[in-house]
């Protein structure tokens, strides 16, 4: 039985996890966080693909428990204008449509379902280094531990430790001049919550302003804040949630709609994070080795399509591997390339428009209306959307071109 590791048991890890077991390879996911690590903070949404591709490999049944549907974006200007509205993508043929989740959550079922499916999950096992030899490849550990596979998955995020062991030439992530900062209000006055099953997103002056209400009367919420100088590592970790409350309150004071009493509502810590992406890594495997999710392709977060991508790469990557092992890395990067370098490339431009200037925003908020209904219900993302393949469709040696 071959063996593989797989380094990060994040979303696209353990989705890999997940699909190598299916192909009945023995499978070791090492994640760097301790089994008690406090849970990853916010939330994300699942459009319908990455549904799609977490039901063909078979842990939707997990998944839609969590969260609750947002099918449905609205889109709003900071003086209260209603710019348009966008499906999430179209629900699955089941009915299941866009859902929002937390991110601990998640992250927990995921890891769970690996485990299940026979994955040994092994936390606090920091990889420091990937080296191929021969017929193996060999993982380092921070404890100077090493473990050798047939196959090793660097499923490590945007600051994976496997992307320039696997080539000198990859590039690490770029800083996106955006703070994120969210967190979950207890509950807020009737007259602040979202309708039900509806994204709500706000151009505001300062700050971008997204929020939805569950249906326990929850507000999950969340904000981008222009940020022009990468944040030192710790350094937004450090700042008091008393601090991000005053300087949203300021950022948002001046916007119509709830977001700035939204804040005011929502008790305990805020998280902050810097948002990052990888638009193009020129070298996604070696011989015995492969990368997957952000640590390959990591988009802004505006894009809403991290977590699908991931699942659809843990997808592609099993397919692969069952129908032409011999070239299966190399296929399985032709399948990927073109589609996650546009998401990347779509999310860049997303996360843009929402710190536009003064004069970007006016441009924005007259010519978005007319836009969205030209390019109709999809906004234009129907292709990000639609994509599909089942665990059983057969991938074909020369199903893409190849480098
Ligand atoms: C604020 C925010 C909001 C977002 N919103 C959305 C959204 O609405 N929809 C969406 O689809 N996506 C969203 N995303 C993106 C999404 O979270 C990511 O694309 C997704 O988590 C990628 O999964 P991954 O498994 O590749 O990486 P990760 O989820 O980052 O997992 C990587 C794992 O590897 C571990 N690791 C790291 N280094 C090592 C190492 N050296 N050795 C071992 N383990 C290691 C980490 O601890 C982690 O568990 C958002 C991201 C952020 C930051």
């Amino acid at each position: 039985m071959p063996g593989a590791i797989v380094v990060g048991g994040g979303i696209a890890g353990c989705l890999t996890a997940v699909a190598l077991r299916r192909l009945g390879w023995d499978v070791e996911v090492a994640e760097a966080r301790p089994a008690d690590a406090d849970e990853l903070g916010s939330f994300l949404t699942l459009q319908s693909n990455g549904l799609a591709a977490m039901r063909a490999l078979g842990v939707l049944d997990v998944v839609l428990p969590l969260g609750f549907p947002t099918p449905v974006m609205d889109l709003w200007s900071a003086s209260g204008r209603r710019l348009g509205s966008m499906p999430l993508g179209p629900p699955l043929d089941d009915g299941s449509p866009a859902r929002t989740v937390r991110r601990g959550d998640l992250y927990r079922v995921l890891r769970e379902a690996a485990v299940t499916a026979g994955a040994r999950v092994t936390t606090g096992r920091r990889c420091t280094g990937v080296v191929e030899t021969g017929a193996r490849v060999v993982v380092t550990f921070a404890d100077g531990s090493t473990a050798a596979a047939d196959l090793v998955v660097g499923a490590d995020g945007v600051r994976s430790a496997v992307r320039p062991a696997v080539s000198g030439r990859n590039p690490g992530a770029r800083y996106l001049p955006l703070l994120n900062l969210g967190g979950f209000s207890a509950g807020v006055a009737p007259d602040l919550a979202a309708p039900p099953g509806r994204m709500q997103m706000m151009f505001g002056r300062r700050a971008f302003f997204g929020w939805a209400t569950a249906p326990d009367g929850a507000t999950w919420w969340f904000a981008n804040v222009p940020r022009r100088v990468e944040p030192a590592p710790g350094e937004l970790a450090a700042v008091p949630s008393a601090v991000w409350r005053a300087e949203l309150a300021a950022l948002l004071a001046d916007d119509s709609g709830p977001a700035a009493r939204i804040v005011a509502a929502t008790p305990g810590d805020l998280g902050a994070w810097a948002t990052y992406d990888l638009p193009r890594v020129p070298v996604w495997r070696g011989r015995r080795t492969v990368l997957v999710g952000d640590a390959v392709h990591a988009a802004s977060p505006s894009s809403g399509q991290g977590a699908a991508m991931a699942a659809e790469d843990a997808l592609a990557l099993a397919r692969c591997l069952r129908d032409v092992p011999d070239e299966a890395l190399a296929v399985y990067e032709g399948l990927r390339r073109r589609r996650v370098e546009r998401v990347v490339a779509a999310g860049r431009r997303t996360s843009s428009s929402k710190a536009a200037g003064p004069l970007g925003r006016a441009v924005r908020d007259a010519v978005m209306p007319h836009v969205l209904r030209r390019i109709g219900p999809d906004g234009g993302l129907g292709w990000v959307f639609a994509h599909r393949n089942d665990w059983e469709e057969p991938v074909a040696a020369d199903a893409v071109p190849r480098r």
